[in-house]
């Protein structure tokens, strides 16, 4: 019974692995440590274990565990009075802000500085047991379900330092779902074993009743032999009796039949045995990212179990950023968004440069943008004219070099002198107007 043996070993592991004790393969024999008290108190015996598979490996420091065994007896009681919820945290030997700065490429900016904020990500394992009786055996098995968002993923927590988690780092998420998805893997799963029993039992069920059919002909026939040797009877009352005791013969043989079937039928039995909410750090830092223009916080988050950063967009262009450069009004864009300002050269995304000077058709940042004061347009420095005397700017078609004082002035503001019949600034029309005025006062 080789495979018995190996499959009884494989059982004890499991189960030992998922009360996280730490289970050794010595040769043949399984060193079990760091068992959970509660379990030892179910045993009665404090851990360590040595637990032997084989009759000749049986000495007085082990334990020889076959079927039947207590020890199976055991875990098969505790599995059922648990079904308990787990809570483990896997402990990542990694330094964070290095590996995020390794993958966070930069264009424009810098990192100034990053500031943790602690966040956790989870996986779910739902560990069922199932039994399968027939006959007079009693078969276990074991399924560990990962999950992770909603998805069955390969789960193996042999690479990682796990240790016990505590509630308050984390809010329990909904299980419900993860359940439901995990129960049906496990049909899945045990549905092989299923067919394969059920052929078995079939096939033993056959055989049953082909045993009760043969002799129940066999019953049949002794009975009508020693009926036809008593002479006492008339032949009326022989079928008369033949008929009766085959009548009975014929129930006796359907009972043997249904006990038969409910002997060889299946039982099967699967129970949540545990579920282990595995929680990991996804650290998330507040990255502050400067360039002589502008700054801005972003948040980073990497993920340690995947070793990923997530991704970060483009806030003008909305694509994955592979390049990050920051904008001087504080926007984070590809490489593609960035522009300069045609007029004082610093680096904008497109969604910040949209102005346009009315004379040349640059494109423009809010900073370099004029407005002329006169008619509203919007121009670069180059093409911006400053007044002086009014302290203000206009564009080129709204100033007008007056031929009197020399002096720019608003165009729509111009008066024909009364004297020479040219066009001047309001300015010197008033003077000419008020020397008009004196002139006239002196001739009186
Ligand atoms: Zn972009
Ligand atoms: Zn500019
Ligand atoms: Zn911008
Ligand atoms: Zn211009
Ligand atoms: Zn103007
Ligand atoms: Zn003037």
């Amino acid at each position: 019974m080789e495979n018995e043996a190996d499959s009884i070993k494989q059982f004890i592991t499991k189960f030992f692995e998922n009360l996280q004790s730490t289970v050794i393969e010595k040769g043949d024999s399984l060193v079990i440590s760091n068992v959970p008290e509660k379990f030892e108190k179910f045993y009665g015996k404090k851990s360590p274990y040595i637990f032997v598979f084989k009759s000749e490996d049986k000495n007085s420091q082990n334990e020889f565990i076959e079927k039947g065994n207590y020890l199976l007896k055991t875990i098969s009681n505790f599995l059922e009075e648990q079904g308990s919820t787990t809570l483990l945290k896997i402990n990542f030997d990694i330094d964070f802000e290095k590996e995020i700065k390794k993958r966070i490429k930069l264009n424009n900016c810098q990192i100034e500085k990053l500031i943790p904020k602690k966040k956790n990500n989870f996986f779910f394992r739902f560990t069922f047991n199932t039994s399968f009786q027939y006959l007079n055996e009693k078969e276990k098995m074991t399924n560990d379900i990962y999950l992770y968002e909603n998805k069955i993923i390969d789960g193996d927590l042999a690479s990682y330092i796990i240790t016990e988690g505590n509630k308050r780092d984390v809010i329990m998420p909904d299980i419900k779902e993860p359940y439901n998805i995990a129960k049906e893997k496990v049909k899945e799963l045990i549905q092989p074993k299923i067919t394969l029993l059920a052929k078995n039992l079939s096939e033993k069920l056959s055989k049953e009743i082909e045993r009760i059919n043969r002799h129940f002909i066999q019953e049949t026939q002794e009975l009508k032999n020693n009926l036809k040797k008593s002479t006492k009877k008339t032949e009326k009352e022989i079928n008369e009796e033949l008929e009766k005791k085959i009548n009975e013969f014929e129930k006796d043989k359907e009972r043997a039949i249904n006990i038969e079937k409910q002997k060889h039928s299946l039982n099967l039995n699967t129970k949540l045995f545990n579920t282990t909410l595995i929680y990991y750090p996804v650290l998330n830092y507040d990255c502050y990212l400067i360039n002589e223009h502008g700054k801005r916080i972003i948040e980073v988050s990497f993920d340690p179990l995947t070793k990923e950063l997530k991704q970060i967009f483009c806030e003008s262009c909305e694509n994955k950023i592979e390049i990050i450069n920051l904008c001087s009004s504080g926007h984070i864009i590809c490489n593609k968004c960035l522009i300069k300002c045609n007029s004082c050269n610093i680096t904008y995304c497109n969604k910040c440069l949209n102005i346009i000077c009315e004379s040349c058709k640059k494109k423009i940042c809010k900073k370099c943008a004029i407005r002329c004061n006169n008619c509203s347009k919007v121009m670069c420095k180059d093409h911006a004219i400053y007044d002086k005397v009014t302290d203000k700017c206009y564009c080129s078609s709204c100033l007008k070099l007056c031929e009197r004082c020399q002096h720019k002035k608003e165009s729509n503001r111009f008066k024909t002198s009364k004297k020479t019949g040219a066009e001047i600034c309001e300015d010197c029309y008033r003077l000419e107007m008020q020397q008009k005025t004196l002139k006239e006062i002196f001739k009186k």
